[in-house]
């Protein structure tokens, strides 16, 4: 066992009591099934709480174990995931679930080896699942935990160079041996981060760690986490084309090996950013209705990128195969992952139909 600080003993006792007496009631925290654990962790990434609730519980309903999981098909998976994006979070889950039936039996694996092993699971995820699932002391870096601990311990420089990010990683380690309760303790250093350490605005004076924080106590809240300039956002413009017969739209599915993929969406011609005249650009589709019903502006990664959906036809029907696409009616599509800003060009098709 290493060796701990008196110091990060005293932390970690105040972060306990302070937990104990204001963590929040979220499902997921109501089990220590290491499935249920896994599936809100990723949930979670990118994800703020409040939006994962619902797509939680629905997902704990219709798959409530490893086996059913492994066993559905993707298309079922991506519905109960449509909305929440980075989908290849939950095809690499799929993957694992997978290999949790063949290799382990259906068991979730407790050592932190093998479940850092698993299809998309780096050390944040496998240290999470072990800690909150098996109590195990794992630590745990997340967004919220690097800003606490960056502050609390005055850990300048950038926290993503390699040098920061293995000092963070040992500072959290100590404190989750620290404590002796390595559930609790890393649920609470989320929790801190998430309601008190905020990004903005901290609650320092509401905060159990006040007494010992550099960053206070110096007067530089501002200055922890140091952030990296980010590189300047590149803008893309895509042109989607609602194409309408009778009751009917023409949709595509993404293919493998693409973002999104298995995703549906109308189909899409991504045009130079500044082009006035898209008649040459979309064929063999014609836009029908110069003015466009909708505009999406959305970030994916480093891309800024604006969706512009306009009325459209075939310019000759026997076009169809050239643009991978097929018929579906309105309660068809209702059924189909859809990703979120087609679904809103979908929802806004309907709702000037109806
Ligand atoms: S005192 Fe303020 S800056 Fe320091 S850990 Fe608490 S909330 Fe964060």
């Amino acid at each position: 066992m290493k060796k701990v600080s008196p110091k990060f003993k005293s932390l970690a006792a105040k972060l306990l009591y302070w937990f104990a007496a204001n963590a929040r009631d979220l499902p997921w925290r109501r089990t220590r099934d290491p499935y249920a654990v896994w599936i809100s962790e990723i949930m979670l990434q990118q994800t703020q709480v409040k939006t994962v609730i619902p797509y939680y519980e629905r997902w704990m309903q219709s798959l409530p174990t490893i086996q059913d999981f492994a066993k559905a098909k993707p298309q079922r998976v991506l519905k109960l995931w449509e909305g929440l994006g980075y989908y290849r979070r939950v095809r690499l889950a799929q993957d694992a679930a997978r290999l949790i039936m063949t290799k382990h039996s259906g068991s979730f694996p407790e050592s932190f080896d093998e479940v850092v092993a698993l299809p998309g699971v780096g050390r944040y995820t496998a240290g999470a699942i072990c800690s909150i699932a098996f109590n195990q002391p794992t630590p745990i870096l997340d967004g919220n935990v690097i800003r606490v601990l960056t502050r609390l311990l005055g850990i300048a420089g950038n926290p993503r160079s390699k040098t920061v990010n293995a000092e963070l990683w040992r500072a959290a380690e100590e404190l989750v041996i620290a404590s002796g309760a390595p559930s609790p303790l890393n649920q609470g250093m989320m929790e801190l981060g998430a309601l008190i350490c905020l990004p903005r605005q901290p609650k320092c004076p509401i905060c159990p760690l006040r007494p010992d924080c550099f960053a206070l106590r110096n007067q530089r809240v501002e200055d922890f986490p140091a952030t990296a300039k980010r590189p300047a956002a590149t803008l893309r413009r895509f042109i989607a084309l609602v194409v309408k017969d009778g009751e009917r739209l023409l949709v595509q599915r993404r293919p493998n090996g693409v973002v999104n993929a298995g995703l549906w969406e109308f189909p899409n011609v991504e045009v130079p950013v500044n082009a006035k005249d898209l008649k040459k650009l979309i064929p063999p589709f014609q836009i029908t209705d110069r003015s466009r019903f909708i505009e999406i502006r959305h970030s994916i990664t480093r891309y800024r990128i604006i969706l512009e959906a306009y009325n459209a036809k075939l310019s000759s029907n026997s076009l169809l195969a050239e643009t991978n696409s097929v018929w579906k009616t309105q309660a068809q599509m209702s059924k189909l992952p859809f990703t979120s800003a087609h679904r809103k060009v979908m929802q806004r098709t309907i709702h000037l139909q109806a």
